[in-house]
């Protein structure tokens, strides 16, 4: 029996509300517990449950921060419901039929509602950068880069903007608290923000903002509010602390009583403050919805070994603030993390190479192993290590296949036939064609604005002179996927052969690109339809190798690499840790404030706290920087993470890889010239 698995604070959480009979709606739910106590775990086992209670599958909406997580969720329902219920296929994928992201669900009830709430239903999604190229043609547009050159950066109007947005804060205030350095622009950005939401509108295009924004703001409407919050009976939401302002607010406007609401979460795992997360969400839980809301804490962790947890444990006891307690195992274990030195990054890549091989050979699939490090960027000495050995990996958390140009291009030709009004990818397609330039791309695109039917004015305009046949085909291209008569996904077969010539053009290396594409072709083919692709696609990209030498598909047995951020409520039996050095983390661009200091502590709670059997935090004593230094060196020296002071190595097993030699003269000089880390690292960014 499913339930006799549970331990007695899961099973009251699983439980709650449901012993009466099915059709009793229970009221609000939160479980606030550490990593690896089983949290996911119960919310799927809930979910199952009400289903065999009797809760109708279909109005069950199970939503949770990442793609990732969404998708580990509902593969645990379903194979909970499988155990429960038998293999009835039908009932399973009803019950997953409203699991998804915040993000998601929020683009699919737009669409639902979007005539009621005057939205053109044929909305495309922006993702970052396309927010940031449309920022920046505003911005050049008021001429305030041409004024002022100190004038704040693209990416950083973005990020103003949005956190303002997300945490629901006068723009004044955001500036004072998190951009003090840009409040001098008060007006001209209070002013760019006003163009860029009447862009956005203009061009029925929304960003990721706009996704919870609007879908806010829809809720705000009593009715609306009610409509929804009727069609749910249960409402489920996992990593609760992640969510920020707008979530809470969607959450409590959907059921204001709380009825049928759990939320699940962990403040010491609260690692999105950045997109204006706010641990206040989970803490503030029992008086949102008091005197109903009831609360369980769980303390048993299951995924790791007692010296993984002891340490994990540590490093979060040194937090200035947290709420929840630490938690107890009973998974001894006679190995200790390991705390490895080595010399630079490229013995680390060796090294994690070749422990990574040893398991394998131990039978340890590459699958049950993984690499975590702090910023994306770290890991391309390893990557270059793993592509040379022949060592499969996939990597999340760094976008490297859907952030190239030319899947970009393709890309965008979808969403343009999509929607002829998305100006930034009819900007990024007209520019690829020979003779087109910004100024002919902004013209057509204009001309396109003013009539009621783009794509035919488009057709009705005379080719740009030196762009012809090219031009021409280009719009054939538009209107035969416009018609939707190739059917999808063979239309992206069109696209790519409407964009082959440009791509032997514009790129040496045109034959893998190529397969790119090709690659990109079988990944719509799983999906629907080319908006439910292209929603999908923007909202969350799925994971895909590009075709490098030797990097083989998604089937084989194949090396985790991810950043901590995308490793969020993963396990593997066993973890390594790069770069577990002050500058890296803490992140050197985050050292400025307590909060962000605070943050990236409990960064390295969540990488450490994904490990099962072994973790290794491997420290390398120089690594390298892009940053501009004139000596021309582009190393700098570095020391063991801050997290990890001397207090706590009694925790670790510390070695050094392979065995340094202690050349006295070369520890001096590392002692001299260990310093600026700092200004290395923020170079990077300029
Ligand atoms: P995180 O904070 O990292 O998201 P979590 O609290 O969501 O972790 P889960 O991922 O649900 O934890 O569970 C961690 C591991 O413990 C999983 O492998 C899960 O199968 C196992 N586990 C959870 N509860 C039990 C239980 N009652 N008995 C045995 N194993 C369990
Ligand atoms: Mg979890």
């Amino acid at each position: 029996m499913y339930l006799e698995k549970l331990n007695p604070q899961q099973r009251m959480a699983v439980e709650h509300g449901t012993l009466i009979d099915g059709n009793h709606i229970a009221g609000p739910l939160l479980v606030i517990a550490g990593a690896g106590s089983g949290k996911t775990n119960t919310l799927a086992h809930r979910v199952a449950h009400l289903i065999v209670k009797g809760a109708d599958p279909r109005r069950i909406l199970l939503m949770t921060f990442s793609r990732r997580a969404a998708a580990e969720m509902a593969r645990r329902v379903e194979r909970i419901c499988r155990d429960v219920l038998g293999t009835n296929a039908g009932v399973m994928a009803d019950a997953l039929s409203w699991s998804g992201t915040f993000h998601g669900i929020g683009a699919r009830l737009l669409r639902d509602y979007a005539q009621q709430i005057g939205l053109d239903p044929d909305f495309t999604i922006h993702d970052r950068e396309d927010s940031a190229d449309l920022m920046n043609l505003i911005r050049h547009d008021l001429g305030f880069s041409k004024t002022d050159s100190r004038f704040p950066a693209k990416g950083t109007c973005l990020a103003i903007y949005s956190r303002a947005v997300n945490s629901e804060t006068a723009l004044d205030l955001v500036l004072r608290d998190a951009f003090p350095w840009c409040a001098a622009w008060e007006k001209q950005l209070r002013e760019l923000f006003a163009c860029y939401v009447e862009a956005k509108q203009s061009q029925n295009v929304l960003d990721y903002d706009d996704l919870l924004l609007y879908w806010a703001q829809m809720v705000g409407e009593t009715v609306i509010a009610e409509d929804i919050g009727s069609r749910f009976d249960h409402v489920l939401v996992d990593e609760y602390q992640d969510t920020n302002r707008l979530q809470a607010s969607i959450l409590l406007a959907l059921k204001p009583e709380g009825r049928g609401l759990t939320v699940v979460g962990d403040d010491a795992q609260s690692i999105y403050s950045f997109r204006a997360a706010t641990v206040r969400n989970i803490l503030d839980f029992p008086a949102a919805f008091s005197p109903a809301a009831n609360i369980v804490t769980l303390d048993r962790n299951y995924r790791s070994t007692q010296p993984i947890l002891a340490a994990a444990n540590a490093v979060i006891d040194l937090a200035s603030e947290r709420f929840t307690k630490n938690l107890w195992t009973e998974r001894q274990s006679a190995e200790r993390p390991r705390l490895v030195t080595v010399r630079d990054e490229a013995e680390q890549a060796r090294y994690i190479a070749d422990k990574v091989l040893d398991n394998r050979e131990e039978g340890l699939k590459l699958k049950q192993q993984a690499v975590l490090f702090r910023a994306s960027h770290h890991s391309g000495p390893l990557e270059v290590e793993l592509t040379r050995r022949n060592i499969p990996f996939v990597k999340f958390g760094g976008l490297k296949f859907l952030d190239s140009a030319h899947v970009k291009d393709m890309l965008a030709a979808l969403r343009f036939a999509q929607n002829p009004r998305d100006r930034v990818a009819g900007f990024r397609l007209m520019q690829i064609l020979p003779g087109v330039g910004p100024s002919t791309a902004q013209k057509a695109l204009d001309l396109m604005a003013e009539d009621a039917s783009p794509l035919s004015a488009l057709a009705a305009m005379p080719a740009p002179p030196r762009s012809g046949e090219d031009w021409t085909d280009f719009v054939s291209m538009l209107q035969e996927m416009k018609s939707g008569k190739a059917g999808w996904p063979a239309e992206i077969g069109l696209a790519r052969q409407w964009y082959a010539p440009h791509l032997e053009r514009l790129h040496e290396d045109a034959a893998t690109r190529q397969a790119d594409l090709l690659q990109l072709e079988q990944i719509g083919g799983g999906y629907a339809s080319r908006e439910r692709f292209l929603t999908e696609l923007t909202l969350d990209p799925p994971d895909a190798t590009s075709d490098q030498a030797g990097v083989p598909l998604l089937d084989e047995d194949y090396l985790i690499l991810s950043t901590i951020h995308s490793a969020k409520g993963q396990e593997w039996t066993r973890v390594f840790m790069l770069n577990v050095v002050d500058g890296c983390i803490p992140n050197d661009l985050a050292v400025g404030t307590t909060a962000e200091i605070e943050e990236e502590r409990r960064l390295l709670y969540v990488a450490m706290t994904r490990a099962r059997d072994g973790l290794d935090l491997v420290v390398p004593q120089r690594f390298f920087t892009y940053g501009q230094n004139s000596q021309g060196d582009r190393h700098v020296y570095a020391s063991r993470s801050r997290f990890i002071p001397a207090t706590l190595l009694q925790f670790f097993e510390a070695c050094s890889w392979p065995q340094v030699k202690s050349d006295a003269a070369a520890q001096a000089h590392a002692r001299q010239v260990r310093i600026d880390v700092g200004a290395r690292m923020r170079g990077m960014w300029r």
